[in-house]
């Protein structure tokens, strides 16, 4: 339940709405699991008119995207650019990332950097240098 197919940063285009949302394109810029929402940057915008309650504040009216659930949105490839079911491939470190469905582009390449770089050690135990150095 809690593994979704589209993060945050992924690209993903509108499938199902009305006329002006179908079709569009954004960045995910909030992931929601337990929701199963996202929130679409430039997308699902709602106007809010807000009148200043204080002094400081500013009224006026300004667009916020609102989420929408995870299935009206479709995952964009970002090799092949076009809108793809995910697949999931066993990388190198066991774990499984996402890649396209149509160009097999994996997804997540960056995500494994990360991973990979925490296998260095800590557990280095270094004897002290001057030892072995032979200086005259
Ligand atoms: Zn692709």
């Amino acid at each position: 339940m809690a593994s979704m197919n589209i993060r945050s940063g992924d690209t993903v285009e509108v499938i199902v709405g009305d006329v002006d949302s179908r079709g569009k394109r954004g960045k995910v810029i909030v992931v929601n699991p337990e929701t199963h929402r996202v929130v679409v940057e430039g997308l699902n915008l709602v106007t809010k008119h807000r009148k200043p309650r204080s002094a400081q504040e500013q009224g006026g009216k300004f667009d916020q995207p609102r989420p929408i659930d995870v299935s009206n949105v479709a995952l964009v490839c970002p090799k092949c650019g076009q809108t793809t079911r995910v697949n999931h491939v066993l990388g190198d470190n066991g774990k499984y990332l996402r890649s396209c469905h149509k160009c097999g582009a994996v997804i997540d390449s960056r995500a494994e950097k990360k991973q990979t770089r925490t296998a260095k050690g800590k557990t280095t135990t270094r004897k002290s240098k001057k030892s072995d150095s032979d200086e005259e």
